[in-house]
């Protein structure tokens, strides 16, 4: 319970505009009994008409004189748990994450539209499955690839909802207003709740579970009927048999007249998946995403707060969908770094999961083929249950792993980016008409600098992470600000080939035309996929084997299915490596794990290929060998050498200022007093920097970078605190701060 004499209270939450508080007297009688996320009465106004509203925060701050605060008459229970929740949830997550309450508040509540009852489109299969059939034949002898797509779908469902075949199929109108002609098929408008997809779908009961994955569902639920609510963790690899075994948790889930959340990360949410969700569920079903507009958004919450819905499926946001009886979170894929915010509060979903399982007694599970750290190490600590699935159920074999290291290419007077193991393998798909896909482990920023005869890659001394090569010749470390002239030489080797390492997609597919005359190549990266669909567009092409060769960055190994590919390059593993964060090592054991599980998901086996001038990195050779546990223990060494997340908790505090000097002061003081302050409590915890951030301005906002380690959670939250206490008594004009606890990325 929070003491304090006033209550900063927000009146109508539902509103468009929630980021107006008016704060109200204690009176003696309530004092100690008001807390954030309770729904009081309040007398508002110059009639001072009793309104109901919501506790955002208790505190000793007065915002105006005290014989001027009108009193919290009264506190309502039992009232509308939902905004209740929602309320301690964001409190929650500003205490924890560092945020303002506003920002929180608008991250856990819908903003309330109009409510339009919108038109939908549909779309109604005409003619029956063998005529629609040899229609389809015909569009593919014709290469129409688009109608191909509409058509294949409509063979399975005789009906689809119009927005799902022009965004996820990617069709356009005008094609299927073509087939509308054709008479092959019907639009129509339907006036109907807002549901973003609604198939009218076949429903299909769930396959029966292998034993392993039965033991998996029978412990949770029965756990879950015994009142014991815990935390889960499903380590299995891709097509292990993990959903099939969240689907029917959510179905005990769903007998018990409980709701689900199925969080996946948005990358991973495609048709095909949302299609088993639907056809076991129905119109129980619904989804979140990034391309619901907001009215949409808001549209799923009424349903879920109604009890219209059983499940929701989407990205971290749908973690805020309003359940009235929430049983189940599942999260999967939950090592992907997209399940944490970029904007305040940044949140983790994990984190946030928990926490909002443990305030509605609901159980959480997590699935991964490659946990995070944090996860595992969740396990082995015992906060979560650990459960194994290590068995492909359809058959396919994981891919042979072949390292190929670059030095001896270089050395054996081979100066391509190919390895001449990874050119004769291209050569053989190609004559076979099998497909490949060529990877490129990079994200796009900031070049590190290696030796390209001894593999050599220059670091800062003080932090172990690789230094980042800037303009003018210089070396900077993101951690700490160490600063050196890049040498000519290679400083163990004495080789003069020392080189910023920085091949982009683009060049590599000059270089394949350059090889292979013939080849057709698919390139994915940042600069192919800037507009909404293009992504989409380039898997579907690929799939339809338009292309021989995928070429992409990060983007191409997220979960997708090309039963053809039978090959795997990774071009340079070590790009990721050399990422100046104390991440680098987990990401690429996760990033090349998913990669050589690309090659062989169909019926003939896969090659993958790990081009690296560091093939003696246990990151590299645990992918290699696909051994996860062997690779958690030299990474978790590693993080609790370094007292890094999960070891250890890290706090990254963020100064923007659009003059540099002022950004620079500010961060400098805030340091001081983070020292200061750790070291009164004399604990074992340390501050580094300031620096500058890995992106030292960005659009004309200047970046600085101050982390803070300590095995508490709590001393950082208290670091936070208190720089949040100094910068009130500071009028900041240019300057501002953000915190981001264990990041998942270098800011
Ligand atoms: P994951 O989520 O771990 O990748 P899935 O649940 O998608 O795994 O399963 C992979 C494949 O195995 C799917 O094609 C699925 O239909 C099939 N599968 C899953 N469970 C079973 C089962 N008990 N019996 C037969 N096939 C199964
Ligand atoms: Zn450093
Ligand atoms: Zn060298």
């Amino acid at each position: 319970m929070t003491q304090g004499r006033y209550a900063n209270i927000i009146i109508d939450i539902s509103h468009e505009k929630v980021d107006r508080t008016f704060q109200y007297k204690i009176p003696k009688e309530l004092e100690g009994k008001i807390e954030a996320g309770m729904c009081v009465q309040i007398p508002f106004g110059a009639g001072n008409r009793l309104r109901q509203g919501y506790v955002i925060e208790v505190t000793d701050q007065a915002e105006f004189p005290d014989e001027k605060q009108k009193e919290v008459a009264g506190i309502v229970t039992g009232s509308m748990p939902v905004e209740t929740d929602a309320i301690k949830l964001a409190a929650w997550m500003k205490e924890n994450y560092g945020s303002t309450m506003i920002a929180a508040l608008k991250t856990v509540l819908p903003v309330k539209q109009t409510m339009k009852h919108k038109e939908k489109k549909k779309i109604t299969r005409l003619l029956p499955v063998e005529e629609t059939r040899s229609v389809l034949g015909e569009c593919i002898r014709k290469h129409q690839a688009a109608k191909a797509r509409v058509l294949t779908e409509l063979c399975k469902e005789p009906v689809l909802p119009y927005e799902l075949v022009t965004g996820r199929l990617n069709v356009t109108a005008a094609t299927l207003k073509s087939l509308q002609n054709q008479g092959v098929i019907s639009i129509e408008s339907e006036n109907y709740y807002r549901n973003p997809v609604k198939l009218e779908t076949a429903r299909e009961a769930g396959l029966v579970l292998s034993k392993e994955q039965a033991d998996i569902r029978d412990n949770v639920l029965s756990d879950f009927d015994q009142g014991k609510r815990k935390a889960y963790l499903i380590h299995g690899i891709t097509g292990s048999g993990k959903t099939e075994v969240y689907l029917s948790l959510i179905e005990g889930m769903i007998r018990r007249k409980k709701q689900c959340i199925m969080l996946i990360p948005e990358i991973a949410l495609t048709y095909q998946t949302l299609l088993r969700f639907y056809k076991r569920f129905g119109d129980r079903v619904s989804v979140m995403n990034s391309t619901l507009s907001a009215g949409e958004k808001f549209d799923q919450w009424e349903r879920a707060r109604k009890g219209e819905l059983d499940v929701i499926i989407g990205p971290r946001s749908a973690l805020f969908v309003p359940f009235p009886d929430l049983g189940l979170i599942i999260m999967d894929e939950e090592h992907e770094n997209s399940y944490k915010s970029e904007t305040m509060p940044r949140y983790h979903a994990r984190e946030t999961a928990r926490y909002l399982a443990k305030m509605k007694k609901a159980t959480l599970v997590l699935g991964s083929a490659t946990p995070s750290l944090e996860a595992y190490y969740g396990a082995k600590q015992g906060s979560y249950d650990l459960f194994t699935l290590n068995k492909r159920l359809t058959g396919g074999d994981l891919a042979t792993v072949s390292i190929i290291d670059l030095r001896q290419e270089l050395k054996s007077g081979n100066r391509s980016i190919f390895s001449r193991k990874l050119q004769e393998l291209m050569e053989d798909r190609l004559q076979k008409k099998e497909q490949m896909i060529l990877f490129l482990n990079r994200r796009g920023y900031a070049g590190f600098v290696s030796c390209r005869a001894c593999g050599y890659v220059m670091k800062c001394p003080h932090c172990d992470v690789s230094l980042s090569q800037h303009i003018g010749g210089k070396l900077v470390c993101h951690y700490c600000g160490y600063e050196m002239r890049q040498p000519e030489k290679c400083p163990t080797c004495s080789s003069p080939y020392l080189l910023g390492f920085k091949a982009g997609t683009q060049q590599i597919e000059q270089q394949l035309y350059k090889r292979f005359p013939d080849i057709r190549v698919l390139r994915m990266d940042g600069d192919t996929t800037r507009t909404k669909d293009s992504y989409q567009k380039i898997l579907s092409s690929f799939a339809e084997g338009e292309a021989d060769v995928l070429v992409g960055t990060q983007m191409i190994v997220k979960g997708h299915d090309f039963p053809n590919v039978t090959l795997v390059g990774v071009l340079a593993a070590d790009l990721s490596l050399n990422d100046n964060d104390y991440r680098a090592g987990e990401r690429t054991f996760q990033l090349l794990t998913q990669a050589a599980g690309r090659a062989g998901r169909g019926r003939k086996p896969g090659v993958a290929v790990i081009q690296t001038y560091q093939p003696d990195h246990y990151s590299i050779i645990k992918a290699a060998s696909q051994n996860y546990e062997d690779f958690y223990e030299e990474e978790i060494l590693y993080r609790e050498l370094g007292s890094y997340p999960p070891a250890a908790h890290m706090m990254a505090v963020l100064v923007t200022s659009a003059r540099e000097e002022r950004g620079e002061k500010l961060a400098r003081q805030l340091t001081v007093l983070a020292k200061n302050f750790l070291k009164e409590g004399k604990a074992k915890a340390s501050v580094i920097g300031p620096a500058k951030a890995s992106i030292g301005k960005i659009n004309d906002i200047y970046r600085f970078v101050m982390y803070c380690k300590a095995f508490d959670y709590g001393q950082l939250t208290s670091v936070k605190d208190k720089i949040e206490q100094y910068l009130e008594t500071l009028v900041l004009k240019e300057e501002n701060v953000q915190f981001d606890f264990d990041p998942v990325d270098s800011l």
